[in-house]
């Protein structure tokens, strides 16, 4: 048996951050926002900074936020813009070379574009761009679709870099919600489709401000605002890219028109619950969703349980639309992180108790109400089962603020195989005996917009439905298709891109 102390759910793609802040320390506040959209992503941690006119200066390494800075860090990163990412591999490895944000320096038209890129999301179609570009004598250092777009921008004729990505922007297909950076502007733009988040913030001035233009700053996530004393403005549009540099905030859609198709899953689960997305803070959406699981399966129980700490917020809506007593079925060790010592066959058993530890007081006799927002191989939910049964729990019922999950996902969130997926060709009844429970609810997929206040029509739901918003999605190559060697063959099927 594996011992992992991670979730085995979805994991979280990407954060971005951008800045253009001149008398503001605008690499502190980029290390203060990307510790807030750390969630995002925990593989490795970036931020690119320059002064207007100068060079961009770029640190990047593998691991948390607080592991990748230094104090030193923060001061060779001096400038007046910055853009920073916090990464989980979603196309690429797990790897330096792979981590964000990527620099590229390409000349054109005699002088030379320098362009440093975050990315969210993830193309569909980054094997036939990375070709193209390779038939032209582009060369790349990474294996991440990213630095294909960062090239694409960087090798683009036109002088401006706003006209080179309104010409790249509609060639990119999939999900991308990205912050780049020149030396003397901030320019974030998001997919057609606007299946990542993104936002845009405004500054407090800050005294040292040289003239009395506002200060603007792009985010994945409005927590990343409110850490660095900014306020939420609005949500980036579908293909609109918007430009922060000494004029203030420049806009404009050069991709209109998209089936609009924002993943619903972020409001359940990936963003945090102090979020604002589509004008719904995701803790009050999450606690409707709660509140409708109760009404579409209500049981005789003694108490709600959340399994901490995504399940929190639905379990006190469905707590409170019950009127049961809620209460922490679990602590939870919040300083489990992802590369530990393994724990060897003595202790190998205890598997999950390493990050989630029962209270028997509180369990045992109980008829429980369980909430968690997702299940997807359902290897943890088992496991949770059964230390709940050991800990005396009389009844175990599970409710689930999500549809079951059959699809995998092709726009930037890593999910198991279709196959490796519980709900993959199975009942909830049948699912509900694999886990061990008394029984089983997901919450309605309508259920699930009357919670979040939308509709199908703007949402992507696929992992949910199957019905990918855009063409081509299920025969996209996946995460290492821009690999070479071993681990790219035996994980993908189809043919490889060789660089
Ligand atoms: S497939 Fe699922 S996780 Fe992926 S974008 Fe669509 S709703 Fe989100």
């Amino acid at each position: 048996m594996n011992v992992s102390t991670t979730r085995e759910g979805p994991r979280d793609e990407c954060g971005v951050f951008g800045l253009y802040g001149p008398g503001h320390d605008v690499s502190r506040l980029s290390y203060f926002a990307l510790y807030a959209l750390q969630h995002r992503g925990q593989e490795s941690a970036g931020i690119a900074a320059a002064d207007r006119g100068g060079h961009i200066v770029t640190r990047r390494e593998l691991g948390l936020v607080s592991q990748v800075f230094s104090e030193n860090d923060l001061r060779t990163l001096a400038g007046e813009l910055a853009i920073g990412h916090v990464r989980y591999s979603t196309t690429g490895s797990n790897a330096w070379e792979n981590s964000q944000p990527v620099q590229r320096s390409e000349g054109t038209n005699g002088s030379r574009r320098e362009v440093a890129l975050a990315h969210n999301g993830n193309l569909i179609n980054a094997l036939e761009l990375h070709e193209e570009l390779a038939e032209r004598g582009v060369t790349f250092s990474s294996t991440s679709d990213s630095e294909i777009i960062a090239a694409m921008i960087a090798t683009h004729p036109a002088e401006r870099v706003e006209d080179a990505i309104a010409d790249v922007l509609p060639r990119l297909r999939g999900a991308f919600s990205i912050v780049a950076m020149t030396k003397d502007r901030v320019v974030a733009f998001r997919d057609p489709h606007g299946l990542r988040p993104l936002a845009i913030g405004v500054l407090d001035p800050s005294p040292d401000e040289p003239d009395g233009v506002a200060r603007y700053c792009v985010a994945s996530e409005s927590c990343a605002f409110d850490i660095i004393g900014a306020r939420f403005l609005r949500d980036v549009e579908p293909g609109e890219v918007v430009t922060l540099g000494a004029d203030g905030l420049q806009s404009s859609i050069v991709a209109p028109g998209g089936r609009r198709a924002f993943c619903v899953f972020e409001y359940i689960y990936f963003a945090r619950p102090d979020s604002r997305m589509n004008g719904q803070v995701l803790q009050v959406a999450r606690g409707r969703m709660g509140e409708i699981l109760w009404r579409e399966a209500p049981v005789e129980a003694d108490l709600v349980i959340a399994v901490p700490d995504s399940g929190n917020p639905a379990a006190r809506g469905l707590a409170r639309a019950a009127g049961l007593p809620q209460d922490d079925g679990f602590v939870k060790n919040r300083y489990v992180a992802r590369t530990f010592i393994q724990p060897g066959q003595e202790l190998r058993k205890h598997g999950l108790r390493m990050k989630f530890n029962p209270l028997p007081d509180v369990i045992a006799g109980k008829r429980l109400v369980v909430v968690d927002d997702s299940i997807v191989r359902g290897n943890t939910t088992r496991q949770i089962v059964q230390m709940l049964r050991d800990a005396g729990a009389a009844e175990i019922h599970m409710r689930i603020s999500a549809p079951p999950i059959k699809h995998p996902c092709h726009y930037g969130i890593d999910m198991s195989t279709r196959e490796e997926m519980i709900a993959h060709g199975r009942t909830t009844e049948e699912i509900a005996a694999e886990l061990g429970c008394d029984s089983l609810h997901y919450l309605s997929l309508a259920g699930v917009y009357e919670a979040v206040r939308g509709n199908r029509t703007t949402h992507c739901d696929a992992c949910f439905t199957g019905d990918y918003p855009l063409a081509g999605s299920e025969t996209a190559a996946g995460k290492y298709s821009l690999e070479d060697g071993e681990r790219g063959e035996q994980e993908h099927p189809v043919p490889l891109a060789r660089v």
